[in-house]
């Protein structure tokens, strides 16, 4: 059994937080999931699962106190009435299970709320348009609003406490409410609340003071709060006052969370954000109170947590994201068992659950979401169902994921690789600009199955039908991934494009990864609207190739707006010099111009150009999978007991799509499953009469 090393013994401390201790310092933070008060039993699994991976502190995510709060579409959490409290209480007892804190970040959405649940008027510091574009402005508050808003405060704590939470945010950041006040820039009152910076914190400091009233006798009182003004534009810090309020407010809290203004930098995807990246904008906040702090930073390294506590920096590690890809990471520290660490990749695919109101997904945890609904443990599975030997051909991701999970199980399990790498997809694609972290997809799956004896690798193993069946495995499974087209077919042109060629001159994602780069002015044409458009731009810039990259969408990567990252690749793109066109279709190319449509009026455009990028969409390498299908119905000397496609070979998708095709795969073998019925469904229920 291995043991802890001894330099990462601080990470273990207890750490006293007002009337209440954390048995270490590793901090969940207030993270949505997409579950919030639509899907209690989940949201409460997934959180009592951190609990148990040894999370000293569990927080809700964004918590209504009342519904002049509401978000939805986006999921959040509610502390309305008895109800939440009942529902709550279902994840504070998971939590207590194993002498975990469960936080409550109370939440009040001003401007920011557009209450179409609710149908309530959104108030706010001033009166102000909605932020989130929803047409129904906010009104400004007077002073019978105040009162009655601190006293919602009051009564939503009171709730909190009753649902059994230890630790109660006043939530003074992320452009709601609270931030709206401190703000010189939206808060132009003239009373007491407005005007002074003292005037300005002054709901900030009653809420803390009325929360440490009404439960601060048990609970902790933690703020979540800004260190920076924001801004920047160029990523240098802009401290501004909110160094002066933190100042004012130092010893009021017994804890302050501490955020920065941008979420795309304080959230931001590995491609442009590393590591600990916040600490230039809040290494001072130590400096100023005595009181514990947390912060964020997409931490997955023990040392540079231990770094972050023996600096001074923070005293909690902060953690959205590695604790979603993770739940175990602080188990997997204490007891010293580092390779088994499942590193987030900084993807974001776990924010795509608040943005689409969708259960979360994490690309490299397929287990988040699914703890209740599926059974589903991160760490545990249950042992093999048979003694059936298992035949995977292909170690993308999917099929890296069913032998790690297979492994796990106890299966006897061959993975045959035509490279002589493996990784498939994340090996290529981790390779082009920012998107290095990646790599750990196949990293930690490989490390896995290098300690599994039950797991032969055969790599430069390029399978055929007769191969496959002269193996005479139980169960064949097809993780053969997918390609490219180069005909233009996609989204836009469903049969292809008509007028296209030559050949020679068009070229796929496929071919750029390849290493085979076009020679001259070049189109890509974006009909799949997420990150590889981008990063295939960015190779050929890198190239001195110039590019116009051409969208039938009104924005570049328009579905990276779900990961919060689609203003940070249109800047990207502005800044390596690629022209951009939205709202244009690419309906010929014959060499030396592109035609293209708009998608409004069908009005024509030539660009000219001598290559084309087309990336649209992706075939499954299925072949072997109808050939194998078609062998069992003729040849009965081929007889497996089963025959089947995962991730891309099955349909192609994100890599988190592909990693739980496998996972699921893997779980389901030989298990009591409904086929027509896989999940448990959270919901509120009638009873039958
Ligand atoms: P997924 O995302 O579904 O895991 P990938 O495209 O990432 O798919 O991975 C598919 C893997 O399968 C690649 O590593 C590829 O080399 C491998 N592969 C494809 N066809 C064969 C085959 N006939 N024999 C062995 N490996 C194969
Ligand atoms: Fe990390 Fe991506 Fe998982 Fe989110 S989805 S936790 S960013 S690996």
């Amino acid at each position: 059994m291995s043991v802890r090393d001894p330099r990462y013994d601080v990470l273990f401390e207890p750490v006293k937080i007002g009337p209440v201790t954390a048995k270490n310092r590793f901090y969940q933070v207030p993270h949505c999931t997409g579950l919030g008060w639509v899907r209690p039993r989940m949201v409460a699994a997934l959180r009592g699962v951190k609990a148990e991976g040894g999370w000293g502190v569990v927080c809700t995510e964004y918590c209504s106190i009342h519904p002049t709060s509401d978000d939805l579409p986006h999921p959040y959490a509610s502390l309305w009435d008895k109800g939440d409290i009942k529902a709550h209480s279902i994840m504070t007892d998971l939590v207590h299970e194993h002498g975990s804190l469960a936080g409550a970040e109370l939440w009040i959405g001003g401007s920011r709320s557009p209450n179409l649940f609710s149908n309530e008027v959104a108030l706010d510091v001033s009166n102000l348009p909605n932020s989130v574009g929803v047409p129904y402005q906010a009104r400004a508050m007077d002073k019978s609003d105040i009162r009655e808003l601190r006293r919602w405060h009051r009564e939503a704590a009171l709730r909190a406490k009753a649902a059994g939470f230890d630790v109660v945010y006043v939530y003074a950041t992320h452009h709601y409410l609270l931030s709206h006040f401190l703000s010189a820039k939206t808060n132009t009152r003239t009373d007491e609340y407005g005007g002074s910076l003292e005037n300005r914190v002054r709901l900030v400091r009653e809420l803390i003071e009325e929360t440490k009233d009404a439960v601060g006798d048990t609970c902790a009182v933690a703020v979540r709060f800004s260190a920076d003004e924001g801004g920047e534009s160029d990523g240098d810090p802009v401290i501004g006052e909110h160094r002066d309020m933190i100042e004012m407010l130092a010893e009021l809290p017994d804890l302050w969370d501490i955020n920065i203004n941008s979420y795309a930098r304080e959230m931001g995807v590995s491609r442009f954000i590393k590591e600990a990246s916040l600490e230039a904008y809040m290494s001072y906040v130590k400096t100023v109170t005595t009181k514990p702090v947390v912060t964020v930073g997409r931490f997955t390294s023990p040392d540079t947590m231990v770094s972050q506590i023996n600096r001074g920096i923070v005293d909690f590690i902060g953690a959205a994201r590695p604790s979603i890809a993770d739940p175990f990471l602080p188990k997997k520290i204490e007891e010293g068992r580092m390779d088994e660490i499942r590193e987030c990749i900084g993807c974001n695919n776990c924010y795509v659950g608040d943005s689409k109101a969708t259960p979360i997904r994490c690309t490299q945890n397929p287990t988040i979401g699914e703890e209740w609904r599926r059974g589903w443990h991160p760490e545990k599975i249950e042992p093999r169902g048979s003694d059936s030997t298992v035949l995977i051909v292909g170690a993308g991701p999917a099929g890296l994921e069913a032998a790690r999970a297979l492994g796990h199980r106890g299966y006897q399990v061959l993975l045959a690789e035509a490279e002589r790498e493996m990784g498939g997809r994340v090996s290529r694609e981790s390779r082009l600009p920012g998107l290095s972290e990646w790599a750990r997809v196949r990293d930690y799956r490989v490390q896995q199955i290098s300690t599994m004896t039950n797991v032969d690798v055969y790599l430069e193993n390029r399978m055929e039908a007769d191969d496959i069946a002269a193996i005479e495995a139980e169960h064949i499974v097809l993780a053969t991934g997918s390609k490219w087209v180069a005909d233009g077919r996609g989204l836009y042109q469903s049969t292809g494009i008509a007028d296209f060629g030559p050949d020679r001159n068009i070229f796929t994602p496929d071919d750029i990864m390849a290493g085979k780069l076009p020679d001259g002015p070049t189109l890509i044409f974006d009909d799949d609207n997420y990150y590889m458009a981008s990063v295939i731009a960015e190779v050929l810039r890198e190239n001195q190739i110039p590019v116009t990259l051409v969208t039938a969408e009104n924005m570049v990567s328009a579905w990276s707006d779900n990961t919060s990252e689609q203003a940070q690749i249109h800047c990207r793109m502005v800044d390596v010099g690629v022209d951009i066109i939205t709202t244009h279709g690419l309906t010929a190319f014959d060499g030396s111009e592109a035609r293209l449509a708009c998608t409004y009026t069908d009005k024509e455009k030539i660009v000219p150009v001598s290559n084309v990028v087309t990336i649209t969409m992706r075939n499954p390498n299925d072949h072997l999978y109808h050939e194998l299908q078609q062998r069992m119905e003729t040849d009965t000397d081929f007889n497996p007991i089963s025959l089947t496609r995962i991730g891309d070979c099955e349909a192609p998708s994100i890599i988190a799509g592909a990693v739980f095709s496998g996972h699921r795969y893997a779980r389901e073998l030989d298990a009591n499953v409904d086929p027509d019925n896989r999940i448990k469904y959270d919901r509120v229920f009638f009873e039958d009469d």
